[in-house]
């Protein structure tokens, strides 16, 4: 016997036929003999329409009202799926954040969650009940309902996976596992069998949304064992219990699965976009010290997460033009901020740009081998696509671009790596 949290995302949620078949799915996994929690998302296309409805009621909403919104989209799943079990002979209930509580900081729309009560969920599952949890929800230390940050239902998963000590954390969702590019892009994008948390953290940071980057840093920090895998599977599919999906491993299982032949190593393990970042470009800044300190310092100030940076080389008359990206959603407050401190700042011009994607190569190959980034830049210069700005980490190669450029810059990348693989997805 194990006990296995199952995380169930929007798409396998949207509607109660897609419950009824989550229902059995998580019914098939108590009947295998597991003690099971289940955390649940809203149904595809919710959290944005009640994101929706707050901007039309206030567009300077307050975080706290909007969380009490937002919120609501998994209280309504969980209570359909422990009614849909109900209904199948099972004994099911629901726990929302506050109930059990999933203790969160203050931080409304992008909590962080500090702890969560396990006891009565562990009781509830020894006496063969399954407890289902709406994800994204917790409670902050005033008593008031708190959301995560998009995507966070993957985080609620890991981190009620790490409080119960689960021996796993299967997250379904609408594709089958981690791919080496989105599918929905590649036709011939191939699953990976396993991915480390190293990679898998980066992949999520730079786009690759099949998980929350949270979920994924967690679930390293805590040595939670987590499989992505598909809800839309026959009756006849692999169980989950084989690991059909794919697994986030240590590097040390990592290099065990290579040894045993069931993994290949290669230099770049994946690919992935982002177009939710914008371009800032200011111009003519004073080429001295302290000038970027003057840019950077009123951003963080108001927490907006700079990404690229670049500063040109300095023109005549000691001036430079500083370019640098920031996420798409906090451009306008950016703007407001930096047109308030142009005096201090001394730039002449603001150009903005939001029809920029990020490209990224991601693959722990890069520590060890050199080449990876100058291969980058020759096939998309072959395909004449034209490098805005470039960033490196230790494992990651990001380049801005054109945002109508993205789909043919990840397949050219893809071919480039040799990644595809000879059957299409489906
Ligand atoms: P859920 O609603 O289940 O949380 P998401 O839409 O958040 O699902 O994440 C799943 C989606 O992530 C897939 O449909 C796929 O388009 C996208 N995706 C992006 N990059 C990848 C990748 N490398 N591997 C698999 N899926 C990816
Ligand atoms: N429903 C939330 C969202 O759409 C949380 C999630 O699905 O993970 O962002
Ligand atoms: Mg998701």
């Amino acid at each position: 016997m194990a006990r296995i949290v199952m995380k169930f995302g929007g798409t396998s949620m949207a509607g109660t036929e897609r419950i009824r078949r989550v229902a059995n799915i998580v019914r098939k996994q108590q009947a295998a003999g597991h003690e099971v929690a289940v955390v649940v998302s809203a149904m595809a296309g919710e959290t944005d329409r009640l994101v929706n409805f707050c901007r039309e009621a206030n567009a300077l909403y307050d975080p706290a009202e909007y969380d009490v919104v937002v919120s609501s989209g998994e209280q309504v799943t969980s209570g359909l799926l422990a009614l849909t079990l109900q209904s199948m002979g099972c004994k099911a209930r629901s726990w929302l954040g506050w109930q059990l509580p999933v203790h969160t900081i203050e931080a409304h729309a992008k909590a962080r969650i500090e702890s969560i009560e396990s006891d009565a969920l562990i009781a509830s599952m020894q006496a063969g009940e399954i407890a289902v949890i709406p994800g994204f929800q917790g409670i902050s230390d005033d008593g008031r309902i708190t959301t995560l940050g998009r995507g966070g239902s993957d985080t609620s998963a890991v981190a009620v996976a790490a409080a119960l000590h689960a021996d796993r954390c299967d997250i379904y969702t609408d594709v089958d596992g981690v791919y080496t590019t989105d599918p929905r892009i590649v036709a011939k994008a191939h699953k990976l069998k396993a991915v480390t948390y190293e990679e898998m953290l980066e992949l999520a940071s730079v786009g690759a949304k099949v998980l929350q980057t949270r979920s994924v840093g967690l679930a390293m920090k805590a040595g939670v064992r987590v499989q992505v895998l598909s809800s839309f599977l026959g009756d006849d599919a692999i169980p989950a219990d084989d690991l059909p999906g794919t697994l986030i491993v240590s590097d040390d299982e990592m290099n065990q699965l290579v040894e045993k032949g069931d993994m290949e190593r290669q230099l770049v393990t994946g690919i992935a976009h982002d177009k939710n970042e914008a371009k800032v470009i200011l111009t003519r800044v004073p080429d001295k010290p302290g000038a970027v300190a003057h840019i950077f310092e009123p951003l963080a100030a108001a927490s907006i997460n700079v990404d690229m940076i670049i500063q040109n080389v300095g023109r005549d008359k000691g001036e430079t033009d500083v370019t640098f990206t920031v996420p798409q959603a906090d451009l306008a407050r950016a703007q407001a901020l930096l047109e308030d401190k142009r005096e201090e700042i001394g730039f002449n011009r603001i150009i903005t740009d939001s029809k920029i994607a990020k490209i990224s190569v991601v693959g722990v190959g890069m520590k060890s081998h050199a080449g990876v980034a100058s291969n980058m830049f020759r096939a998309l210069s072959d395909r004449g696509i034209n490098i805005q700005a470039i960033s490196t980490s230790e494992i990651k190669v990001s380049v801005l671009i054109d945002e109508d450029e993205t789909e043919l810059a990840v397949r050219v990348l893809h071919t480039a790596y040799g990644l595809d693989t000879e059957d299409e997805a489906a």
